[in-house]
């Protein structure tokens, strides 16, 4: 395959913001799709143009000049046999004025509009026709690309243009391993109607994609991903990690620590765990439940069989509160059995430091800790099993970095990653190419739905009467202050101003606050007393999002709730109804609700299914919103998309397993390349 710098007419530069658009080689040109398309196929009487239509128009040059109206500007005359336009400049060059020569032919495009003078054109790209013999018309639309800054469009669709051009004349060939396997014709035939479609072709298909041959083309490219994956995969099988034991007295005293019996879910998802750890294979597995399903137990048991080895695992958490409240909670269930834990954070500094580091070289069992656990300088004597809790907090690039620390020669340390944003199952196969998936579909017994409202913060003293009545019974509630302005300083003075207008309204009433400025003693302090029932309402601002968990707060108030996405809304009512007390939810929205939001309260309120949500918010937002794409640089796709062609997973599925050897590599290649961008999570 050419690169683009090949090309005539392509220099560093250029070749510099063709990849901006991922645009790297010659092919790459064909799989840049057309934003939307004109019709210069053919011209239109001037007596049939409608206002805001673009349309080609042809006629001769009646007159033209150059008039002081508020500004300046070229006023031009174009006729035809059926009537008149006029052109309308406000910038204009004397070549311009020179093309406009009364008696020439032109042929204009652009949009009309109606103004003072009747029909015209403001700006249109016009060309001189030669008079004598008649110009063809295009025989195909003409396509609009997406551009990026510093690249003009002329030259990109120039570029296509000889590339699509390349095709049609069998000079750029394009080896079609999916020939006879696919209804939608070959890849050459796609790319042609895509480039250039003829006047009959469905152009909203094409435009949103449901064309098939868009949908030849994002076969193709889904088709490449997966190929790759398998071939990663075999890779992969060379990957030696080392075999755990079960743990099995371990695994009995834990039960007795923690004091209730696992979920059916609970025990199946860590028996499938357990046999991936007995394998000298390393695991990739990613631990899928929703919030309050008892994920940290199933991550203990995991620990345990680490631990039972005599090796070493570490669990790292996204934010320190909640590194340590799994401290806590892991501390509580496991030092009793014996075994050595240390916690590792950003603030665990000086001498407390040192011995930390020296216990990870030394005799800990399990580490708990932040990403502060990947950085340089931290050694582990034998690190075997690495568990990531809440992997949307973590870039890819991070959890290798642990990884690393635990690889000697082939060898690399088991992993587990536990989320509890549900990922919509037709996105899971291809956002966590590479990772087993296991599920927690069930809650500890006892737990009711939440029951969830919306009120408008025009009935703010309604809302605040609710948990008066709340908080006289004994129960605990969150108020959460999300986001307003993007600064972490407003937002904490809002929790701030808050906490104290709800203090005095609540009398009687211990309020804390907790916000993402406070020093993480001073968090750590405050959830502390909130746990022990020291604190009546805690006012916080998003910090407590992820895996807090305090079993007798039942009561959960959001603010501005309009503004958070359906997986933020889902993980904040999270925070309740882990005891066994009805838990409510209130979604304090300010008026007036655009469509999306209203749509998004609405999902709150009929359902507490994290699948339904994570559906519902894949329909509502798109994937590469959904799952975080620009972050973790999971997924970039060309032509598919997995909200529109999650249809296409299955057929791919059976297309790869008909493809031979080199069908696939041709496909890899095409798609996605030499250098591999794929990211082996
Ligand atoms: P998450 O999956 O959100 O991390 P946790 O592990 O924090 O959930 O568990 C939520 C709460 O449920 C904790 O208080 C935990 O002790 C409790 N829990 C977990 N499993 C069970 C169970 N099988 N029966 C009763 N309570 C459980
Ligand atoms: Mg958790």
């Amino acid at each position: 395959m050419r690169d683009v710098s090949e090309l005539p007419g392509v220099g560093p530069q250029v070749a510099g913001r063709l990849k901006a658009l991922g645009i790297v080689t010659e092919v790459d040109l064909l799989f840049h799709r057309p934003l939307r398309y004109e019709d210069r196929t053919r011209i239109t009487p001037m007596n049939r143009v409608r206002p805001e239509t673009r349309v080609q128009i042809e006629g001769r040059v009646m007159h033209q000049e150059v008039v002081q109206r508020r500004r300046r500007m070229l006023l031009v005359t174009l006729a035809d046999d059926c009537g008149e336009i006029t052109l309308r400049y406000f910038r204009f060059y004397p070549s311009q004025r020179r093309m406009f020569q009364v008696g020439n032919r032109i042929r204009c495009f652009g949009e009309v509009r109606f103004g003072p003078e009747g029909f015209e054109m403001a700006h249109p790209e016009c060309r001189v026709i030669g008079t004598r013999s008649p110009e063809p018309l295009p025989e195909h639309l003409t396509p609009i690309y997406p551009i990026t800054q510093g690249l003009a469009r002329a030259t990109l669709t120039r570029l296509i243009d000889e590339a699509v051009e390349r095709v049609r004349q069998g000079q750029l060939a394009l080896p079609d391993p999916l020939e006879g396997m696919e209804q939608a014709g070959t890849l050459a035939q796609a790319i042609l109607t895509i480039h250039r479609p003829g006047p009959g072709e469905d152009l909203d298909a094409l435009i949103d994609g449901h064309h098939p041959a868009v949908r030849r083309l994002a076969t193709e490219e889904l088709l490449a991903h997966h190929l790759a994956l398998a071939r990663l995969n075999r890779a992969r099988e060379r990957q030696r990690a080392p075999k755990l034991d079960s743990g099995e007295t371990l695994r009995a005293g834990l039960l007795e620590r923690v004091g209730f019996e696992p979920t059916g879910a609970q025990k199946r998802v860590s028996e499938e765990i357990l046999v991936d750890l007995q394998r000298d294979r390393p695991m990739r597995r990613l631990l899928q439940g929703d919030v309050g399903s008892g994920k940290t137990l199933v991550a203990a048991n995991a620990l345990l069989a680490a631990a039972a080895s005599g090796r070493q695992a570490a669990i790292v958490a996204p934010t320190e509160i909640l590194a340590e409240q799994h401290f806590n909670t892991l501390s509580q269930w496991l030092e009793p059995l014996g075994l050595k834990l240390v916690w590792l954070a950003g603030k665990v500094k000086g001498k407390a430091r040192r011995q930390a580091l020296e216990a990870l070289a030394g005799d800990a069992n399990i580490a708990i800790g932040t990403h502060a656990l990947f950085q340089a300088g931290v050694e582990f004597r034998d690190l075997a099993l690495v568990v990531v809790d809440e992997q949307h907090r973590f870039g890819v690039h991070q959890r290798l970095a642990l990884a690393a620390k635990g690889s000697s020669g082939d060898h690399i340390p088991h992993q587990l990653v536990m989320t509890a944003t549900p990922i919509p199952r037709t996105l899971a196969m291809t956002a966590y190419a590479g990772l087993e998936v296991s599920v927690i579909d069930e809650l500890p017994p006892g737990r009711k739905p939440v029951t969830t409202v919306a009120m408008s913060q025009g009935r703010r003293e309604e809302v605040v009467e609710r948990l008066r009545r709340a908080l006289a019974e004994g129960r605990q509630a969150y108020w959460v202050c999300p986001l307003i302005e993007e600064s972490d300083l407003l937002e904490a003075r809002a929790a701030e101003s808050t906490a104290e207008e709800l203090a005095q309204a609540l009398p009687g009433h211990a309020v804390g606050l907790i916000h993402g400025r406070m020093k993480p003693a001073e968090k750590q302090d405050v959830m502390t007393r909130f746990s022990a029932g020291e604190i009546d309402l805690l006012v916080a601002t998003t910090v407590i999002e992820v895996g807090v968990d305090v079993p007798n707060a039942s009561v959960m108030m959001i603010e501005n709730a309009e503004r958070l996405g359906l997986s933020q809304l889902h993980q904040l009512r999270g925070r309740v109804g882990r005891g066994s007390a009805q838990a409510a939810c209130v979604l304090i929205y300010k008026p007036p609700l655009g469509e999306t939001a209203r749509a998004r309260l609405e999902v709150m309120r009929e359902t507490t299914d994290g699948f339904v949500i994570a559906e519902k918010d894949l329909e509502l937002r798109g994937p590469g919103e959904v799952l975080g794409t620009r972050q973790t640089g999971m997924l970039r796709f060309r032509v598919a998309d997995l909200g529109r062609d999650a249809g296409l997973l299955e057929p791919v599925k059976a297309l790869a397993e008909r493809l031979d050897r080199p069908g696939a590599d041709i496909i890899i290649e095409r798609w996605i390349g030499e250098a591999e961008q794929f990211v082996d999570v």
